[in-house]
């Protein structure tokens, strides 16, 4: 039986692998996806054959909640609020890992007989687990609103609290390994660690809750594989590693993407505030604003049209009114592609996802650095809910919050219509210079009633 598990496992983990290259292209994305699904569904098998695997009933009752529960909500989700969902997936993940390292703390008294590799794992996993469980659940609460984005800290006292509770936390398990078996040790360490979470967390500020989320993906995945190595399961090291190497991964090109460090972003502060002028000073500048009917004119009489989609698509649920439009174009003749940052919307990927739902093809779909040399030759950039990765501050102006972040380079295109419902900032709180460029008109409204217009006009011309 055993080397039956160990096969079964080995099949698991090649499947993961396999599932998650898939998951390196829109195209294999979705196949990717259940492959890797199908690969987690051997592993449960194989752990469930596990001799002396314990009370089916509550194994049973536990996945039936978890189905009940996971099924429905990630069915009804909106993609916008994909990152506040896996939030919570990831951080009851965590949570769960923590739970395990306090039953293993009372099933082996206090890891009395084990070896002391496997209590320092143990406890590790329950720090590390508490308070990616706390910190996810912040991180929810923040995208969905339910509480202040803003950031909420202690000021100068922040630090030391911090180091006071992860020095609890740390002392509660040297206690535990030195041979100290009260239950309190382990339930201040789940406490210390999970009020570390909170805090950690309170502080940053709701702009940058995606990366931090990756961030606690990372940590959970260390967990996860930490408890592996004490509990000696092989399916969870390896799905741990894999987790904790590609949230490390996934992590580190957000930030990078976004011209932030990871410490920088942990230290909080970004995003949330009010606009504010590119310079400094909010000044009122005049702007040209369009119409639906001299949008479409413009277009027809376009020979190349990029279109340069953002997270106001997104709140829009504009995709398929932007294909049907593009439809209409090509009919006439006018090259389109879709120029995609990527950081654009609010996860990674968000444009190619919202994009191949509509059925957009993937040629059409042209990452930065490819499409930022054909601006100069392009007659009309069609800028559909986005702000900051337009943004020419990021490459001219040193005091903007988002100087260096690489942007689509919109602004050297013959003209430029961006459409948007006012002149609110995006994501960093900013104000737009493109915006009050004199080849850039405004046709404000609703993403998706204003490309409605567009292909009404497009139609009857
Ligand atoms: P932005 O957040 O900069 O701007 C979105 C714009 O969409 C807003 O200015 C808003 O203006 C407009 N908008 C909102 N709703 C609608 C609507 N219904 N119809 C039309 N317009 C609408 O988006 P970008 O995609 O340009 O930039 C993404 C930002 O998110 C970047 O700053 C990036 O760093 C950040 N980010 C991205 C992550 C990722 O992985 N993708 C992760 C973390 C952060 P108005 O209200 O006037 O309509």
């Amino acid at each position: 039986m055993t080397d039956f598990i160990a096969i079964l496992y080995v099949i698991a983990f090649a499947l993961f692998i396999y599932g998650l290259m898939g998951l390196t292209g829109p195209r294999t994305a979705v196949r990717g996806n259940w492959i890797a699904a199908v690969g987690m569904g051997i592993a449960v098998i194989a752990t469930l054959l596990t001799p002396g695997m314990g009370n089916w009933l509550l194994i049973v009752l536990g996945v039936a909640i978890g189905v009940l529960v996971g099924v429905p909500s990630a069915r009804k989700v909106k993609m916008t609020a994909m990152p506040q969902m896996v939030a919570l997936f990831n951080g009851v993940g965590g949570g769960a890992v923590a739970l395990i390292a306090w039953v293993e703390f009372n099933s082996t008294d206090g890891y009395a007989h084990e070896p002391v590799y496997i209590a320092i794992a143990s406890l590790f996993a329950a720090i590390i687990g508490s308070i990616s469980f706390w910190g996810s659940n912040v991180a929810f609460g923040k995208l969905q609103e339910l509480i202040s984005g803003r950031p909420i800290s202690l000021g100068k006292l922040q630090q030391p609290v911090n180091a006071l509770l992860l020095l609890v936390a740390v002392v509660c398990a040297v206690l535990i390994i030195t041979g100290d078996d009260s239950e309190l040790l382990i339930i201040g360490l789940l406490v210390a660690a999970g009020i570390l979470g909170l805090t950690v967390v309170l502080p940053i500020g709701g702009a940058d809750m995606p990366v931090v989320i990756s961030l606690l993906n990372a940590f959970t995945g260390l967990s996860a594989a930490a408890m592996g190595l004490a509990l000696d399961n092989t399916a969870l090291i390896v799905a741990g590693m894999i987790v904790g190497a590609s949230g490390s991964i996934l992590t580190n090109l957000m930030a990078k993407a976004m011209n932030r460090s990871i410490p920088a972003i942990v230290a909080g502060g970004f995003g949330g505030g009010p606009a504010v002028a590119a310079g400094g000073a909010k000044e009122a500048r005049p702007v040209r604003s369009t119409s639906a009917a001299d949008t479409a004119i413009q277009m027809a009489y376009a020979s190349k049209v990029v279109v340069v989609p953002g997270y106001g698509m997104a709140v829009a649920q504009a995709q398929h009114t932007v294909r049907e439009m593009a439809k209409l174009l090509e009919k006439k003749g006018i090259e389109v592609a879709y120029a995609i940052h990527p950081v654009a919307g609010r996860m990674p990927g968000h444009m190619n996802v919202l994009l191949a739902e509509a059925d957009v093809p993937y040629e059409q779909l042209k990452e930065m650095d490819e499409i930022n040399s054909e601006f100069a030759q392009t007659d009309v950039a069609l800028v559909i809910g986005a702000n900051d990765v337009t943004n020419p501050a990021a490459q001219t102006d040193p005091s903007s919050p988002i100087y260096g972040m690489p942007i689509l380079k919109v602004n050297e295109s013959r003209s430029v219509i961006v459409l948007k419902r006012g002149m609110s900032s995006g994501f960093a709180g900013i104000d737009n210079d493109l915006f009050y460029d004199p080849k850039t008109s405004m046709l404000f409204g609703d993403a998706k009633s204003s490309v409605g217009e567009i292909v009404e006009e497009l139609k009857a011309l």
